[in-house]
């Protein structure tokens, strides 16, 4: 680790600065370098703890002259070991937060209501749901607000009260030299009020566990990790506050005879080498029942036919890509004696062809050659 910079270098005060400068060179770190305007910037992280640090002990009359004194190694002998994180200083200066951002700890909501949690819910498919779109009904259990309480986690016909021990502001102060630290009031949890007659349907929490009936509509289109949200759909927010949302994931099946690659739908078919070869005109499934496809002469192995807007539609623009149709020429088995006859005869008429071929190159070899 880093040796510690000096605590009045780190502020940019004088080693004889009172307390208002102190504070006011404090803020302004605190300002600059504060995580929610720079967030995921771990060297501002730093600068703020340093600052925080710096602070916590110049303005404890204690704490500096110690360090006045003995400097680091002084402050830590007398148990002082700075802040575990950002919870602490923000529990710590949470006046100071508040006061200049006027956000308190700019962290922490001061109100008792909190959204509710987000929710995930896996949805099988199959193969042609996901691509027409359908829609279903999923059964989701959720926390909900409690009925009894209508949320607010008191019995009926009591009240929700403002916490005796802090008076509502959710923080106490602890007297620590000539300074006062304030810290999360522990008796309500920093919520500023208490229920002292909780709710018996819900026990104090608003909430109740719930089955819900949810209707979802799936797009035309969907895909293997598309994501679906329900905006409102998670769990119920906490004393009052906003449901969270529901989330969708989507996992479709694979099938038989289609293939998907985007909005693209592929397919095999077989056809026998004498069909390659004359041509033909064959009937294929597509997505919705069955499309004629020309087989033009001369097809090889591996040929691909598109049939255009035979694909699956677009989630963007519902725009349906096309159908490819990659032929597979099968090489026949089990010939009858006929059969064999004619290609044997076949092959002979093919043998002679490339015989002249081959004698005509022959022939036109040498020339070539002394080119
Ligand atoms: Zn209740
Ligand atoms: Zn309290």
């Amino acid at each position: 680790m880093a040796a510690k910079r000096d605590y009045y270098e780190v502020l940019g005060v004088e080693r004889n600065a009172g307390d208002a400068d102190l504070k006011k060179a404090y803020r302004k770190l605190a300002l600059q370098f504060h995580p929610d305007r720079n967030p995921g910037d771990q060297k501002a992280e730093e600068k703020f703890k340093e600052a925080a640090e710096a602070y916590e002990v110049l303005r404890d009359a204690n704490k500096r002259q110690i360090y006045d004194q003995y400097g680091h190694q002084g402050l830590e002998g007398s148990g002082f070991s700075g802040f575990g994180g950002f919870e602490d200083i923000f529990s710590s200066f949470g006046d100071i937060f508040e006061d200049f951002f006027g956000f308190g700890g700019g962290r922490r909501s001061r109100s008792r209501a909190n959204r509710g949690a987000d929710l995930r819910y896996d949805m099988q498919l199959t193969f042609m749901e996901a691509v027409f779109g359908t829609e279903k009904e999923i059964d989701v259990e959720k926390a909900e607000a409690c009925t009894a309480c209508e949320g607010s986690g008191a019995e009926p016909g009591t009240g929700v009260e403002t916490c005796s021990q802090c008076g509502g502001s959710g923080q106490v102060g602890r007297s620590q030299g000539f300074f006062t630290v304030r810290t999360t009031c522990s008796h309500c949890r920093g919520q500023g009020q208490v229920i002292s007659n909780p709710c018996k349907t819900c026990r104090g929490h608003g909430k109740v566990l719930a089955h819900k009936k949810v209707s979802v509509r799936i797009p035309a289109g969907v895909d293997n990790g598309s994501r679906l949200r329900l905006t409102g759909e998670g769990e119920a927010g906490v004393y009052g506050g906003p449901h969270g949302d529901l989330y969708v994931f989507i996992h479709a099946e694979a099938h038989d005879f289609f293939k998907r690659d985007d909005t693209s739908v592929l397919c095999q078919i077989p056809l026998s080498f004498v069909q390659a070869t004359l041509g033909d005109t064959i009937t294929i499934p597509t997505l919705n029942g069955e499309s004629e496809l020309k087989i033009p002469k001369g097809t090889q192995p591996g040929d691909n036919f598109r049939l255009r807007g035979e694909g699956i539609p677009s989630l963007r623009n519902g725009h349906r890509g096309d159908q490819i149709v990659q032929v597979n020429v099968k090489t026949p088995t089990n010939l009858n004696k006929k059969q064999v006859t004619i290609l044997k005869e076949f092959a002979s008429l093919e043998e002679r062809k490339f015989t002249s071929k081959l004698k005509t190159i022959l022939k036109s070899g040498p020339s070539r050659v002394a080119n």
